[in-house]
This record gives structure tokens, sequence and C-alpha cells, in this order.
């Protein structure tokens, strides 16, 4: 399949390689592929919000003229331009030698969202980072990995607080032309247009291609004419509401990605699915597999011994069901395809414990892939008790659902700053064995004095931009002064600072610390040993109690009696994100458990010397050794569990993060403190990986499926 390769006219030959290199997502974590375009020109970098592409075809011919005659320029390009070179042209990968042919046997990576890069709003939370650093990992390994998924033409929602503190969304249209994608064509030059099978009227998609490094995302897009209105929105935004509209979109994400999968010629391949979204793909697998002529048994078979499943969430509105005459509406001229009657086919997505509630796409997925995990080992147990009735089913032997916990692409996340400390401490080598626990013994190393400059430095930053954007929206738009002191124009680098930023959904309590608002504001309010908590975060737009937590927090921030010591700061996203965990001194996480699979802000925090206070739940569970941050457990539970976790935060904080944190040596270091940041970062570098992770997947179920699929 060609591409067409975004023009940059405007280049000079001697750095024709930047549109390249604009093009691929590889610059976004190898931090002197970024200077390049920073280096270029500081101004027109930030404006562009970090987008290359964007800034490449802005910039005037001057700026581009005289970088491609300044020497230093010149040698800095020469040696990142040689270095993707090289990245881009390995074949092999290390971890799968005996894969027999990767260009037949690729692993599909379905995904509903991606989080890879603040110019591609692709995502809405930490499923789409989980999907994204699942993608960078496999191409810095270089496993045999393609991804589907869908571009939201209308997906980025800009999150505003109104006068009320009440959260409004602004819809931003992408502009698909600046941005690295990149239209998929036919041999013809016209874009790649696949009809999605069996449905009337037809549903098309047009194709377009995001690369990340070497694995290409191709993403599909109904915003086109050929398509009837009502088709066209189809892939608008994420996770719509209506639940026809919803299913509409899992089919197009799992029938249609298979289809344009064996458009560009994927013919064979093993099937991972990241959540249930995409699971109509296994269906496709089954159609395609009775094609060669198989019958619906084996057919089956085929399709279980080559599919991974991922669960990702024990909170039940996580699992989409359909409502049956829903699914005959759409599925009534495709289960005659598979060999079905309506009565078989409806089968395969009922929860034996409730078959009145509709087609469980949960279910679906756990019934027709052999390859099933949790993303973590509390979450494996919640999984399998959860799903316990299905399990009856399952062939002897098989087992019902492992875990394989969550980890976070170190390149992406690490901060530039700390990378170059850490390349001064334990070698230039270390970031190409990340993943070994060795390694990080040596941040012993690292005096406590320049650790801790360095993230205080981050911490100036992260406020400074806090107050940046305050300043904007002071100036520009004339925002309530009351919001301009909400947004953190009050902060203070010398303050011990907590940080929390997530999506609102309730489970994960984000106005828990303000359950006892007397002791909280003492602790804000302290003459010598302040206390001050940085918010950030989006409710679902439909979510109206995440609305309302939003809303009690934003007014808390407002409160004169809160000193400008609590602030929430609008539209979380990958950039916010990136400041937040570099910047804040104590990550905080409060999920009522055992709701959080695995949670990874955490991780992200840790790796850059960032120790959490954290309800034992999700990967905390695996990742706290006592020393590395503060655990919320205590044997109280039930009626009264707010109360007793906000309780056991305060205590925490009084008796053992504030003094420890404001305890410091003649020369203003806080030795106690830097221990714990710099066990954050051995307990989570290693082990909290993508690489870790990625090589879980390989080694538990990508290397025996793929087996399967190059068999057969
Ligand atoms: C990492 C990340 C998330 C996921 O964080 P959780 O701790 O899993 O809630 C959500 N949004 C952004 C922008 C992220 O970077």
């Amino acid at each position: 399949m060609n591409l067409q390769q975004t023009g940059f006219p405007n280049i000079p030959p001697r750095l024709a390689g930047l549109g390249e290199l604009a093009e691929n997502l590889w610059w976004s974590w190898n931090p002197a592929a970024r200077m390049l375009f920073k280096t270029m020109d500081r101004q027109a970098w930030k404006e562009s919000v970090h987008n290359p592409d964007k800034m490449l075809k802005e910039l005037p011919n001057e700026i581009l003229a005289a970088a491609a005659i300044n020497p230093d320029y010149l040698r800095q390009y020469d040696v990142v331009m040689s270095r993707f070179k090289k990245y881009m042209a390995t074949k092999t990968c290390p971890l799968l030698p005996d894969m027999p042919d990767p260009g037949i046997s690729r692993i599909a990576y379905f995904s509903a969202e991606y989080g890879l890069h603040r110019s591609l709003p692709f995502y809405a939370g930490g499923l789409g980072f989980l999907a994204g650093d699942h993608l960078k990992e496999c191409s810095d390994l270089n496993v045999p990995l393609v991804a589907v998924g869908f571009m939201y033409p209308e997906g980025y929602l800009l999150q505003r607080i109104g006068e009320d503190g009440w959260q409004e969304n602004i819809t931003e249209k992408l502009q698909r032309e600046a941005a690295a994608i990149n239209k998929v064509l036919n041999d013809d030059g016209t874009q790649l247009i696949v009809k999605v099978p069996l449905f009337e009227p037809p549903i098309y998609v047009a194709v377009w291609r995001v690369d990340v490094g070497r694995v290409p995302l191709y993403l599909m897009d109904t915003d086109i004419e050929l398509n009837e209105p009502w088709h066209r929105g189809i892939s608008a935004r994420l996770y719509t509401g209506d639940p026809e509209q919803r299913l509409r979109q899992e089919v197009v994400l799992g029938i249609g990605g298979a289809e344009v999968l064996e458009n560009i010629g994927i013919k064979r391949f093993l099937l991972h699915l990241n959540e249930g979204h995409a699971a109509f793909a296994l269906l496709e697998q089954i159609r395609d597999r009775i094609n060669q002529g198989l019958d619906f048994e084996k057919a089956m078979e085929w399709v279980r011994s080559t599919s991974v499943f991922t669960t990702h969430t024990p909170v039940p509105a996580g699992h989409d069901v359909f409502p049956f005459h829903l699914m005959e509406k759409y599925f009534h001229s495709y289960w005659p395809a598979l060999g079905l009657d309506q009565d078989a086919f409806q089968k395969l997505g009922l929860h034996p414990e409730n078959p009145e509630a509709g087609f469980n796409m949960t279910v679906l997925a756990l019934r027709l892939s052999k390859y099933r995990n949790g993303v973590s080992k509390k979450h494996g147990e919640v999984s399998r008790r959860m799903w316990q009735s299905l399990w009856a089913e399952l062939p002897q032997g098989e087992s019902a659902i492992e875990h394989i916990t969550n980890g976070v692409h170190v390149p992406t996340w690490i901060e530039p700053k700390m990378q170059l400390l850490l390349n001064k401490y334990l070698g230039p080598g270390w970031m190409a064995d990340h993943d070994n626990p060795l390694v990080w013994e040596l941040i012993d190393k690292i005096p406590d004095e320049e650790l801790w400059k360095t993230h205080y430095w981050l911490k100036i930053k992260l406020i400074d931009a806090i107050r940046e954007r305050t300043r904007l929206r002071w100036a520009e738009d004339r925002v309530n002064p009351s919001l301009v002191v909400a947004g953190g124009t009050l902060l203070d680098p010398s303050v011990l600072t907590l940080g929390f930023a997530r999506r609102f959904a309730t489970y994960k309590r984000a106005d828990l610390i303000f359950n006892d608002l007397d002791r909280l504001k003492r602790m804000l309010s302290d003459r010598w040993r302040p206390l001050q908590i940085i918010f950030a975060g989006k409710a679902h737009p439909a979510d109206d109690p995440g609305k309302r937590i939003l809303q009690r927090i934003v007014n808390a921030a407002r409160d004169p009696d809160m000193g400008g010591r609590i602030a929430f700061v609008e539209d979380y996203g990958e950039r916010l994100a990136q400041y937040l965990v570099h910047g804040v001194d104590v990550w905080l996480n409060t999920p009522v458990p055992p709701s959080e699979a695995s949670g990874t802000s955490g991780m992200k925090a840790a790796v850059n010397g960032v120790p959490q206070l954290s309800v034992m739940d999700g990967w905390w569970i695996e990742g706290f050794n006592g020393k590395n941050g503060w655990a919320i457990d205590h044997k109280e539970v039930d009626a009264n569990r707010d109360q007793a976790d906000a309780a056991e935060i305060y205590r925490i904080l009084e008796e053992e993060i504030i003094p420890l944190y404001y305890k410091v040596s003649e020369e203003g270091v806080p030795n106690e403190w830097v221990r714990i940041m710099k066990e954050a970062i051995k307990g989570a570098a290693s082990i909290f990986s993508a690489r870790r992770m990625v090589k879980e997947y390989v080694d538990k179920f990508y290397a025996r499926a793929l087996q399967e699929v190059s068999k057969s």
C-alpha cells in the first residue's frame, strides 16, 4: 500500500529527512529528535503545540534555509537521521526468533482509543495510553504488530470550567492534514475506502495511517461523502452514549477493522483485543476461516487458539451489553455467514448468570479467545471471580484468566532532564536495558543534591506552565478572578505539592481528601510546613455525578478559606499529564478498591522520582514495598469507607509525609525524602515498564498463538 506523504515543499534538500521524521512518531520519544524541531524555532514549536508536521508547514523559508547552513544544526541532524534510519531498517525481533515469516504472521491489535501524543487526540484516558505505550514498546522491541482504530474527527473535547464550577466542553475539530496522519492510497492514487461487509445500507470507511516507529496504526474514518449522514457520524467521537450508534461503532471497529487489514494485504493474523469494544473482529476471523472451508466448530477452535483478549475494568459500566433487537437488526444477515441460526448466534454473547440482559461483548471475547488476561495481579483475581460462571465451559486444563500487569513506555514518560541525570550515573546504555532491575541499583550513586535539584527544577517548570495558562485565561478570555486563583495562580514551588489527575469517574474519589475540611485546611494553611494540591481531569460529558465532584473541587479551589493552595487545572491531556507526573512531589490515588484495575499514572510519576500515596489497589498492591511511597491500607472498611480512608490519608500526611518533606539538611536538601524518591524510581522503572509488559505478552501469549497462525 502506498502512503500519501504530506508534502513539505519548503524544506531545503539538505534537510529533506525532517519531513520523514515529522511523519513518524518516533521523534516523540527521542529527545534528540524533538530538539531538532524545537531548536529550529522555539516560538513556532510552542505555537504548534509540539506538532512538527504543523510547524514545518508554517515555518518561514528563511528559518529553514538558515538551519540548512548552520554547521551545529547539521551535525545534530545527521546524528538523529542516521539513528532513525538504523532503527527503521532493523527487521529481526530477538523475542521471536522462530517466527517463520513475520511478513505473514502478524499480530493485529484492536483498540477503540490510542493515546500517543497531544497532536493526535484519539483517546479518553488510561485505556488509550496503555494502547499507545503498547505500540511504542512493540516498535522498540520490533514485535511484528499492526494496530487498528478510529480517527475521531470531533474527538477532542476541550475542557472549560464555567463561572459556576461546572465542566463545559468545547469540541475541537481535528485538522487531519496538520498532524502525522497520512492517507492510505490505492494504486490509482485515490484514498483507500473499505466497505464494511454485510451491512445494508453499506458503511464505508476511509483509511489513514499513523507511523508509530516501526508499528503502523490504521485509522478508520466514516466522515466521508460516500456515507449517509447517520453513518458519517459513527466515528465522530469516542464512546457515544446512544446504544445503537455505539453498536454501529463497534461493528465498524471489529468487522470493518478486520476488512481493512484484509485490504492492505494482512490476511492471517493473531488477534489482540484491547478491551471488548472490538470483539466482533473475532466473528470476522471465524467467517474468514469458514470461507476457507472449515466448519463453525473448527473455525471457532482456530480463532480461540490465535486470539488474545485483555479486559481492563471490573466496573460494570465498562462492559458493553447490547439489546437483542439491535443485534438482530444489524446481524440478521451475518449469522448465516457463520453457519449459525439466530439462537446459536445470540448465545455467543449470553452471560450464563444473566441471559436476559443482552449481548455482552466481554462474554463474547472471553468465549472466543484462549488467551485472556486482567491488567494486574489483583485484577486477574477479581476478573476470574467476576466471570466465573463462564469457566465451566472451558476445555480441561485451560486457565481461566491470567494477569499481565500494565506498564508505561519509559522513553515517553521520563523527563529529558531526568534522563540526562540517569545517563550520567547509570551509564549511557541504561535505556537499552531498562527492564533489568539491576540497572536501577545504580540510582543510589546519584548524589541527593543532584536528584533534588533536578526534581525542583521540574516542579518550577510545572508551576510556571500552570501560571502561564491562568494568565492567558485572565488576559485573553477575561475569566472571573476567582477562577484565575482556582486555576493555580497562587501555587508556590517551595510548598509540598500533591498531584491528583485522572478521569473524574466517581469510583476514583477525587474529592476524598475534602472529607474533613477543617483538618485539611489546617495542613494547607500551616505557616511553616504548608501543603498544596493540584487537581486535573475530565468527567465524561454524560457523567453528571463525576461533574459534581469536579465542581466541588473547583469551588474549594476558589474558596478564600483554602488560601489558594488548591488548584484545578483545566483540560487534562497528555501534555498536562507530562508536566504533572514530572513535577509534583507526591502522586495521590484514591479509588474504591478493587475498582482500579491497574492505574498507570502513578507508574509515570514513580519513574520520575515522584512517590505515590495510594489506596492498596491495582498495581500498587504489587508495587508498594514499604520504602517507595505510602499505602492507604487499614482494616476498617464497609459502611464508612470514605471517612476511614480519608482519616488514614490525613494521618500519613501529618505523621510521615509532611515532617519528612520539610526535614532538610544545612544544604537545603531533604535527604530522607530523596531516599524515598530513589526507591520510587527503583521500584517502578523496570517492573512497571511497558518493556517488561510487552515481553510478558510475547512469552505468555504471542509466541504460542503465532505458532498456531503459521501452522494453518
Ligand atoms: C496515564 C494517563 C491516564 C491514566 O491514568 P490512571 O492512573 O490509569 O487513571 C489518563 N490520562 C492521561 C492523560 C494519562 O497520561
